[in-house]
């Protein structure tokens, strides 16, 4: 949220087609460094929020743990409080063997501070694949979520595999039980081969810049001259060319070796009054 001096922000579910939000707006003051929302009838447990800010790219947040909306003292000491993890940021896909950053959070029940207090990630197998200790500041607009960024290295085999992040329980000065999360991490394979895509305007015959090239899950974004480098691992995909005013085309090719191709776009026409001046 750097760089927002005033405005609104407007909050969604992401998962969710219906919303339960009563505020849905919330006016930003300026003068503070911190986005306040206030959120009635969210259902409880975990909820993940996208936060769309006005000329800004969307920002991810991570689930807040349902009892940041509650007041839960955690009043009987001989219990262990109860340490929530979250993880997000997760990327779409990891490259095979390459490193990759998640960012993580941890919250204790009773609002105790974890800065410092060590979070791991654990592969599929169980073992030990990053680690990294939590900052000491708190997560802006929750109460005690503490967070860092953990990095790991994907595994070798592409497909799904499944994670966990993980905090052990600790007793000095209170107990604290131990907390997981679940994440999947997506591996593909290292790409091994360049495709390079012109965007053109079917109609102008000029390049279009800005426009999305994706080949699942890899993609990229056209540059001035409307051409687009996408490394991929050989295989079969389907090529989507998307911009902004054209309609997008799709292609299907086999990938074994360097590819140049283009797309030729056509303009979406925007509806126009037959009252008013086509220029
Ligand atoms: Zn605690």
């Amino acid at each position: 949220m750097n760089g927002l001096r005033s405005g609104q922000a407007t909050v969604a579910e992401s998962k969710h087609e219906r919303l339960e939000f009563n505020d849905l707006f919330t006016p930003f003051d300026g003068a503070q460094d911190r986005l306040r929302l206030r959120a009635f009838g969210l259902r409880s447990g975990r909820t993940e929020l996208c936060i769309a800010l006005p000329g800004s790219q969307r920002e991810r947040m991570p689930a807040l743990p349902e009892s940041d909306m509650t007041n839960d003292p955690g009043n009987d000491p001989a219990e262990p409080h109860a340490v929530e993890l979250t993880v997000w940021d997760v990327p779409a896909a990891a490259e095979a063997g390459e490193r990759f950053a998640v960012s993580v959070g941890a919250r204790c029940s009773a609002g105790c501070d974890l800065g410092g207090r060590e979070l791991s990630l654990f592969d599929q197998e169980g073992s030990p694949a990053g680690t990294v200790k939590l900052g000491h500041a708190i997560w802006p607009g929750t109460e005690a979520l503490y967070f860092a960024e953990v990095e790991a290295r994907a595994p070798l085999e592409a497909g799904s595999h499944q994670w966990e992040a993980k905090m052990a329980g600790w007793d000095a000065e209170l107990p604290h039980a131990p907390g997981s999360f679940p994440l999947m991490v997506r591996v593909v394979p290292s790409p091994d081969c360049e495709v390079t895509v012109r965007a053109v305007d079917r109609e102008k015959q000029t390049p279009i810049k800005g426009a999305r090239v994706v080949m699942h899950p890899y993609r990229a974004v056209t540059d001035d001259n409307g051409i687009a480098r996408v490394r991929v691992a050989r295989g079969q995909y389907d090529i989507l060319v998307s911009g902004p005013q054209y309609l997008p085309a799709c292609a299907s090719v086999e990938v074994t070796a360097d590819l140049i191709t283009s797309a030729e776009l056509d303009a979406d026409q925007p509806w126009a009054s037959p009252d008013e001046d086509p220029e």
